[in-house]
């Protein structure tokens, strides 16, 4: 056998090291190189992943030469612990753990103490003095290895654990509670009754033979491999089935000998705020998961975080190995130039480092930490950005709700717009405007919300709804306010009349009780859980600067209303790349001027209608044109179906007849003429223009206006980009062109004003992705609405796909739901077509997206690499998205994208 199976560490050396992830796994790897940095680790040796993958192959089996290698592997790590393995009177004892390429805590075995038995465990009582400690530990070996190796443990959940059992009834007899109350004598007595538990069990005596224990060790960590937990765990986590795990044979060292020995954890850096400050805890004479378990309270290891003068630290108390500590801590910062959480024991008086990894971090604390980094040489900018996990930048965008405050949580929908709000529950939208007005805070609580919500919307801490999923219309409204939304809460049973909502039997909510919404992991809960705002330091502009040097792609933001657009513009936004008209026919009197549109009965009727609706259109680009400043504007045609701006319950309906003067029946028949019975493939988008051709004149009249006007007024130069929605042929392309431009020329005539600008179209219709070659004859620019090609291309209702989607991704027959991170695989062609074809024709064709994935960070990476202009997303995903694209450039530059050929 020619292939490297096994390879050792301890004593200053290693055969390994910290590139070798892939092989040694990661802690493995991280031995490896601790041991090659002269960092005091206990001695052992890794066995590769590669021989988990031939253990398989073998069927289960060990190629022969194994043997002797692990041999020779323990005689090293005796001759450097000074211990033999199965000594009675110098006990060479060794830990055997798991350890995959990337860390799957708790997913696999580990057996500890391997070496006792019951003339070894003489010589442990003999090295250390304890005779209680020395059958402590042989008891707590047997039930390890009975457990992990030989199978005895309860048959289903009901059944109870047969070694907690005993347990219990041995303290029962002895008339104690707690174990740490057993004496070595009844300790001694648990070892022999455990062993007999083994027997009846089992069927197998309890192997005296440290070989066969260690053998069994081994075989029972590349078993756990393909165990039900690990098995799940990879499959939820994407961890390929062949990576294998490595096993880890390691010289046991003990932090219970006494009180010259402990063990603790600790971070080189605080992981919650990223302060340059090391910190941990320790205990005295203690093993390391007593001081996770919490029976006693850890002390801290240093006196400059010590918070209470009671407290002794590990400074105080062993001055020496603290020094020691403090100088491998330093070491291992200096050496991986990131954050590190480690795991120490000191026996004896001597100091073991145990384990090394990149520490986890609260977004706060990773941005600090990557910019002080910098600040301190350790490492480069571009090396800062990719520390940063774009996702976790919303925990910095949005309140979150306070880690130590206690909550009930009573359902769980999707987390649609993340943030943390609390308020008193209403059901519709007046009632949420009327009482935000008398200033209380309130949750909008609906079945699902349509575009009349928007006032109620705009006026709620948060948003919950029953149905709908991520990019229903509640989920992209809040998105684009930046406002928490928990949506397609499908436990959650509504009931408008009684003003009332109720959970199963959990819960019943009345209208005016208080209620939490988590946006970011879309819990719902009881009482008004406190929050904590979050601070955007001097940091956090920082990395974002950095970002926007190496990024290559632009971005811009969804905003429809000046506000929206300046907090995007504060966040970073270059231009808006969807401005959606449809909101702004919602407020005060321009819906009593839509509604008059849309009941009129000829071209006539309908003109009058939006000439009423004109300045306010006009209104609306001029103040966002003015906040944008010069930067580039698209404003997308009317896109829903008419019926959206009509009430749909009878007494909206009487109130809507009374204030426009028509009858009851005229309004009910106008309803009942639109109703269609798939309004997302309906008469909307281009259609309307199509048949109603004043509206597209409407709306392109108001933007060059308010163009016009603004260089008039303020000398500022907008660039408008107009934009068709849902074109699927050349023939509706040409239509409404020709209307825009036609319009631009009559009102640059009238203005005495010529402006630059652009008309395109969004691609979202797949026909028009597959003909964007001669689209782009006609359009200057495409957006991909990838919502809507989404929809369109898996033939997914936007609003129904929550009752089915959630199980396709449990079931893994997709891995996310498409209307959240877009599917690369299938979508992903339909854009790459569109933009090959469309430059086919013009070369120089500008290329954006607008569905929700412009913010989405694999998303935005795939945009990078097909080679978009720009991506657009909601204004508080705008940081997200420029951290998304540089982390693009980078992996583009670091040759990790295989650029199309
Ligand atoms: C889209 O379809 O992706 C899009 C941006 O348009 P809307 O969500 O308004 O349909
Ligand atoms: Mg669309």
């Amino acid at each position: 056998m020619s292939a490297k199976y096994l390879y050792t560490f301890g004593d200053g050396k290693a055969e390994g090291q910290a590139g070798m992830k892939n092989l040694l796994g990661g802690k493995g790897a991280n031995l490896a190189e601790m041991s090659n940095l002269g960092i005091p680790v206990p001695a052992g040796f890794t066995i590769t992943t590669e021989m988990c993958t031939v253990y398989y192959q073998m069927d289960r089996k060990y190629p022969p030469e194994l043997d002797q290698k692990i041999r020779d592997a323990i005689a090293q790590v005796e001759k450097i612990m000074r211990a033999k393995f199965g000594d009675p009177v110098n006990p060479l004892l060794v830990s055997v753990r798991s350890g995959a390429r990337v860390s799957m805590p708790g997913m696999m075995d580990t057996v500890l103490n391997l070496g006792l038995n019951d003339q070894t465990v003489q010589g442990l009582i003999k090295q250390s003095g304890n005779e209680r400690f020395g059958w402590d530990s042989y008891r707590r070996f047997v039930q390890m290895y009975g457990d992990v190796v030989l199978g005895l443990k309860p048959e289903s959940k009901e059944d109870e654990d047969p070694f907690e059992v005993a347990l219990h009834e041995k303290k029962k007899k002895l008339g104690i509670k707690l174990d740490t109350e057993f004496s070595a004598k009844d300790l001694r007595e648990l070892v022999q009754e455990f062993k007999a538990l083994i027997k009846k069990g089992k069927g197998v005596e309890f192997p005296e033979d440290p070989w066969k224990q260690l053998w069994g060790a081994i075989e029972a960590v590349f078993g756990s491999w393909n165990g039900a937990r690990a098995i799940k765990y990879r499959k939820l986590n994407g961890i390929p089935e062949d990576w294998g795990t490595a096993v880890n044979v390691q010289a046991m060292v003990y932090g219970n000998m006494g009180e010259d020995s402990g063990t603790g954890v600790a971070f080189t850096r605080d992981p919650a705020t990223g302060n340059n400050m090391f910190f941990g805890e320790y205990l005295l004479n203690a093993q390391g998961e007593d001081v996770v378990a919490g029976i006693r309270t850890p002390e801290p290891v240093n006196e400059s975080t010590k918070n209470n003068p009671g407290q002794t630290t590990l400074q105080k108390a062993m001055p020496e190995a603290y020094k020691t500590l403090e100088e491998i801590y330093l070491n291992l910062e200096k050496h991986y130039t990131d954050m590190q959480d480690i795991e120490f024991t000191i026996q004896k008086g001597k100091l073991w480092m145990l384990q090394t990894r990149n520490g986890k971090r609260t977004a706060q604390a990773a941005v600090k930490i990557a910019v002080d980094m910098v600040r301190e040489g350790l490492i480069d900018k571009k090396t800062a950005v990719k520390r940063i996990v774009p996702s976790q930048l919303d925990q910095l965008l949005h309140p979150t709700f306070d880690p130590k405050a206690p909550k009930k949580v009573i359902a769980k929908g999707l987390p649609a717009s993340p943030g943390a709000a609390a308020g008193r529950v209403v059901f519709n939208s007046d009632d949420a405007e009327a009482w935000a007005n008398r200033g209380e805070k309130v949750i909008l609580v609906r079945i699902e919300t349509s575009p009349e919500d928007i006032g109620g919307m705009d006026k709620s801490q948060g948003i919950l709804t029953a149905f709908g999923g991520m990019t229903s219309h509640a989920a992209v409204v809040a998105r684009g306010m930046g406002k928490c939304c928990v949506a397609g809460c499908g436990a959650v049973e509504i009931s408008y009349k009684d003003k009332q909502f109720t959970v199963g039997d959990k819960a019943t909510v009345k209208e005016g009780d208080w209620i939490s919404l988590n946006g970011s992991t879309g819990e719902v809960m009881l009482g008004a859980v406190p929050t904590v705002k979050p601070e955007l330091s001097g940091d956090f502009g920082q990395v974002m600067k950095w970002a926007d040097e190496i990024r290559k792609i632009g971005v811009r933001t969804n905003a429809d209303t000046p506000k929206d657009s300046q907090v995007a513009l504060d966040f970073g936004a270059e231009g808006i790349g969807l401005c959606r008209t449809e909101h702004m026919f919602f407020e005060g009197d321009r819906i009593k001027a839509m509604r008059e549109m849309i009941l009129a009965d000829d071209t006539e009727g309908r003109k009058k209608a939006l000439a009423k609706l004109l300045p306010y259109q006009r209104d609306d680009f001029y103040g966002i044109f003015k906040v944008m400043a010069g930067r580039p504007v698209t404003i997308r045609l009317l896109d829903p179906p008419l019926h959206e701006f009509l009430p749909q319950e009878d007494a909206n309906q009487a109130e809507m007849a009374k204030e426009m003067n028509v009858s009851v029946e005229k309004v009910k028949n106008k309803v009942a003429s639109l109703h269609e019975l798939n309004p997302m493939l309906g008469h909307r988008g281009c259609r309307l223009g199509v048949t109603y051709p004043e509206i597209t004149e409407m709306q392109a009249r108001a933007i060059f206006e308010a163009a016009c006007q603004l260089r008039k007024k303020e000398k500022i130069d907008s660039k408008p980009e107009v934009m068709i929605p849902l074109i699927g042929t050349v023939g509706e392309m040409v239509n409404q062109k020709t209307l825009i431009v036609e319009t631009a020329k009559k009102v640059f005539a009238e203005q005495g004003v010529e402006l630059h600008y652009m008309v395109g179209t969004m691609i979202e219709i797949p026909r028009a992705a597959l003909v964007a070659d001669k689209i782009a004859e006609h359009a200057e620019f495409f957006s991909f609405g990838t919502n809507d090609l989404t929809q369109m291309g898996f033939g997914y209702s936007r609003d129904d796909a929550g009752r089915f989607l959630p199980s396709y991704v449990d079931m893994g027959i997709l891995p996310e739901d498409p209307f959240q991170v877009l599917d690369q695989e299938g979508i992903g062609q339909l854009v790459q077509i569109g933009i090959e074809r469309g430059r086919k024709t013009r070369k120089d064709l500008k290329v954006g997206i607008c569905g929700e994935h412009g913010g989405e960070p694999k998303s935005v990476i795939f945009c990078h690499r097909v080679g978009m202009n720009y991506v657009s997303c909601s204004p508080y995903r705008v940081p997200i998205a420029r951290l998304a694209a540089a982390h693009a450039a980078i992996e583009d530059q670091e040759g990790k994208i295989e650029r199309d050929k």
